[in-house]
């Protein structure tokens, strides 16, 4: 799967947002999902996806549900700093194959980054369950 599909309503996250796969959720709205990685980049790792999206990637998400998008990274983004106080944040998104997606329903990356600590390699090392359901408790809690 590249840049041209068809959107699959079989992937992983449309079938978490279903509830049919497990996830540790950190917030939602009407509008976005927010769920911790389970192959972390780095400690707290959350992913944000729309909802009510057929959208594989970012160019072929509707300008309607762009904006509820964007502001729901930015709200957890900042949610993600005050709860565990990181150097910098990463907020990446990825279009194709070749640029690194490996999930087809559009979602953003938010990988909080701390000096001196290398960044993880994408897709590596499955997390400790509980280990991401208690960042995914501090990052709720500061969710705005
Ligand atoms: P991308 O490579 O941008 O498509 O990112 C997909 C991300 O989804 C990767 O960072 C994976 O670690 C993550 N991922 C894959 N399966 C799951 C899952 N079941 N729950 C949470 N994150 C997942």
């Amino acid at each position: 799967m590249s840049l041209d599909g068809t959107y699959d309503p079989g992937n992983i996250f449309a079938k978490i947002l279903r509830g049919e796969m497990p996830s540790v959720r950190v917030f939602e709205d009407e509008h976005v999902l927010a769920f911790m990685d389970v192959f972390p980049q780095s400690k707290g790792h959350v992913l944000v996806i729309p909802k009510h999206s057929t959208a594989r990637n970012f160019l072929e998400e509707t300008p309607e549900n762009i904006g509820p998008l964007m502001l729901g990274v930015q709200r957890v983004a900042k949610a993600v700093r005050a709860a565990l106080s990181p150097d910098g944040l990463m907020i990446s998104q990825f279009n194709g194959a070749v640029s690194g997606q490996t999930v087809y329903h559009l979602h953003f990356h938010i990988i909080p980054r701390w000096e001196a600590v290398a960044l993880g390699r994408h897709g590596e090392g499955m997390a400790d369950t509980e280990e991401l359901k208690a960042l995914a408790a501090q990052i709720s809690a500061q969710i705005a």
